[in-house]
């Protein structure tokens, strides 16, 4: 008897797509996974449009009211919402609006035009609907988008890891990049990337998110040993920590 797949459907609302991309990405891994399922919406690799499906992967943050109304269909449709990437998670890029009065951001973004355009606070897509998976990151880690699947398809749950980056670097045995002059945010940002960044000697930037419990004390004394200036640390902090403290949850 023919197994019966279940239906996958991948949607963006506001965002790069990069995320999506990165799908695209590990084509050895994809056939095996595509395998297993049944894609019946992925824009990017396909031309089906199909509305019936099972799982659906949604990729970037709730930026106005037509976003929040796609989120809430699919939500509607979805047997499982899977977060995806970054700005869905935790909002993203995207959450830089949130750091001023948006009647400033449109002015600047839009010039004369700027009241032809709608804009909202930005969200993550867990502060319109429940979400079942979340993939963080920006973009995403592929190997954990395989976990994430796996588990998917088992019925299991996931957790993303709430523990600091710093962990998974020290566990490959890493020079701190402190020591080599660089300003990290690993101590303060959530693992599951395998210290994506500091293994290629490039520094963290928060993408997958603040712990739930940041040793921020602890992150200050570090910025202060080092001698790292206000103004890098705001640069820093505002990329996706400052946006998350005011704005998104993520996971
Ligand atoms: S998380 Fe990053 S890579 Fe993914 S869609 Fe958002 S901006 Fe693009
Ligand atoms: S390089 Fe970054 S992630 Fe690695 S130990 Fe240093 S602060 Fe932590
Ligand atoms: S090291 Fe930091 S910036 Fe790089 S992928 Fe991991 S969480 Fe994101």
């Amino acid at each position: 008897m023919e197994k019966i797949k279940p239906k996958v459907a991948f949607f963006d609302i506001s965002c790069c797509e990069g995320c999506q991309l990165q799908l695209l990405n590990i084509e050895d891994t994809l056939l095996d996974i595509l395998d297993q399922v049944e894609i019946v919406n992925f824009r990017e690799i396909a031309s089906e449009n199909g509305q019936d499906y099972d799982v659906a992967f949604l990729e970037g943050s709730v930026t106005n009211e037509h976003d929040a109304q796609r989120v809430l269909e699919i939500r509607e449709k979805a047997k499982i919402l899977v977060a995806y990437g970054a700005c869905a998670t935790i909002g993203g890029i995207n959450g830089v609006k949130n750091t001023r009065p948006l009647d400033e951001v449109r002015r600047e973004v839009y010039g004369d035009l700027a009241s032809c355009f709608e804009t909202g606070p930005n969200r993550s897509i867990d502060q319109v609907v429940p979400v079942d998976y979340y993939v963080n990151g920006c973009p995403i880690y592929p190997p954990e988008l395989l976990k994430v699947f796996t588990r998917i398809l088992r019925g299991l749950p996931y957790s993303v890891p709430d523990y600091a980056v710093c962990v998974e670097c020290k566990l490959r045995e890493n020079v701190c990049l402190y020591e080599k002059g660089q300003v990290c945010l690993g101590p303060i940002t959530r693992a599951g990337c395998n210290a994506w960044c500091p293994s290629w000697g490039n520094t963290c930037y928060g993408c997958r998110g603040i712990l739930t419990n940041p040793a921020e004390q602890g992150q200050l004394d570090v910025f202060k040993r080092y001698g790292v200036s206000d103004a890098v640390i705001f640069d820093k902090m505002t990329l996706y920590y400052k946006c998350q403290k005011e704005g998104a949850r993520g996971r």
